[in-house]
């Protein structure tokens, strides 16, 4: 960072600061990671610096033979990671390939049938703050009120009465295995599209450790930067039928040129996940859930739907008599970031809620395993079940800040 330190102390300053709190803390949003050196630097570069407005091989604008070929391996290897015929990686963020389908396959004013917001949704699936529920008609499923899981038949009935367009499956918080079968089976039996939103749990259906729905499902959105590990960013997947209408709906549709700074880091990105190594990490992501899991069952505190299958649990804090929010302020304290989070009924605002979503991907990035795992449950329920007690709070930090300086920020 020498250039930064001179050219803009201020902003240099606020980088290291933050990496001292990302070193020094426990990172459990389940929506999180840490990237590679090798990402940071394909983000941090020259590609940042030219307009590449178009596909490969079809760009509005001269210079861009390397653009080209470094989208071209991008998408390569992202077929080849989840074996798919057509993949775009240009869309910004999750929420733009969201936009892309949906505008690629649906007329303002048609429905989409997607996953309560509150029930572990997202924002991009049709809620009423969102463009989703500006343009669109919405009907929601949610989870069975007592296993807290989803239920196929009576998502089969909805779409039966709601004839929707598009059919929508994955999760911002659900910490259960999703059946993309069922979904794509439900939408075939009413004549709808089927579109997987694979943003958290990616990494884990490119390695096989969750069904991978590239294949399965009409269309496969995820995020990069989650459980897949790499830069901030979006990408489609789906059969060569549908590709020409996906393409132009991300350009010219909804985006100008593309980042390719980061469709290089992408292209990273995929090159890493395809390496065996990233298989054991996607594995010791979902062990460490589970052991995660266990320890704060055995203390006593309740998860919804009794646990985990994948990369994050969703606690509800009812039975403490404590609120989301406030869970989220004292383990922040303590070093440990979670984000609040509704639970299935909720009866608080988002704002506050009755929950707490936590998540493995960036602390096993770091190396830790089974033992800090229990280390971890430990000191939440330890803060938990003595909010207001300051003492065990610092405690704690020390702690977990004596961990954390053990274990590099960088995988490898
Ligand atoms: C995170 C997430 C997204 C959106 O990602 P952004 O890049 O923040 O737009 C979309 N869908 C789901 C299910 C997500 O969890």
């Amino acid at each position: 960072m020498s250039y930064l330190s001179k050219t803009d102390p201020e902003i240099a300053d606020i980088i290291e600061k933050e990496r001292l709190r990302q070193q020094n803390g426990l990172e459990l949003i389940a929506s999180e990671n840490l990237v590679s050196y090798a990402v940071l630097e394909a983000m941090g570069s020259i590609m940042t610096n030219k307009y590449a407005e178009g596909y490969p091989g079809k760009r509005y604008y001269g210079g861009c033979e390397f653009y080209d070929m470094a989208e071209n391996l991008a998408r390569e290897r992202l077929k080849k990671l989840f074996g798919a015929e057509h993949a775009n990686v240009q869309p910004h963020s999750g929420t733009q390939a969201n936009m892309a389908v949906y505008f690629a396959f649906m007329k303002l004013g048609e429905k989409i049938l997607s996953m309560k917001l509150n029930q572990g949704g997202h924002l991009s699936h049709g809620s009423p703050v969102s463009f989703t529920g500006k343009f669109y008609q919405v009907a929601q499923y949610g989870v069975d009120p007592k296993t807290e899981m989803l239920d196929y038949g009576i998502i089969d009935e909805m779409a039966r009465k709601e004839k929707p367009q598009i059919i929508v499956c994955g999760a911002s918080a659900y910490p259960r295995t999703i059946d993309f079968k069922a979904f794509q089976e439900i939408a075939d039996g009413v004549g709808a599209y089927c579109m997987a939103d694979i943003a958290h749990i990616a990494g884990l259906c490119a390695t096989g450790i969750h069904p991978n729905s590239v294949g399965v499902v009409n269309f496969t959105t995820t995020t990069t930067h989650k459980t897949l590990r790499g830069p901030r960013g979006g990408a489609i997947m789906c059969n060569n039928e549908y590709a020409q209408a996906i393409d132009k709906a991300v350009f010219p549709g909804m985006q100008g040129g593309p980042l390719m700074n980061t469709i290089a880091a992408k292209a990273v990105c995929f090159e890493e996940a395809l390496k065996p190594s990233f298989k054991e990490y996607s594995k010791q992501i979902v062990k460490n859930a589970r052991v995660l899991a266990g320890t704060l069952t055995d203390n006593g505190l309740r998860l919804v739907s009794g646990g985990t299958d994948n990369h994050l649990m969703l606690m509800d804090l009812t039975e403490q008599g404590i609120t989301g929010l406030e869970a989220e302020v004292a383990l922040g304290k303590a070093g440990i970031t979670v984000n609040k989070n509704t639970i299935p009924n909720e009866t608080k605002s988002p704002f506050v809620t009755s929950g707490l979503r936590i998540g493995t991907p960036a602390v096993t990035s770091r190396g830790m395993k089974e033992a800090e795992m229990r280390q971890i449950g430990t000191w939440i329920t330890k803060v938990l079940k003595d909010i207001h007690n300051e003492a065990v709070i610092r405690e704690v930090h020390t702690d977990v800040t004596m961990m954390a300086s053990r274990f590099t920020l960088h995988p490898e």
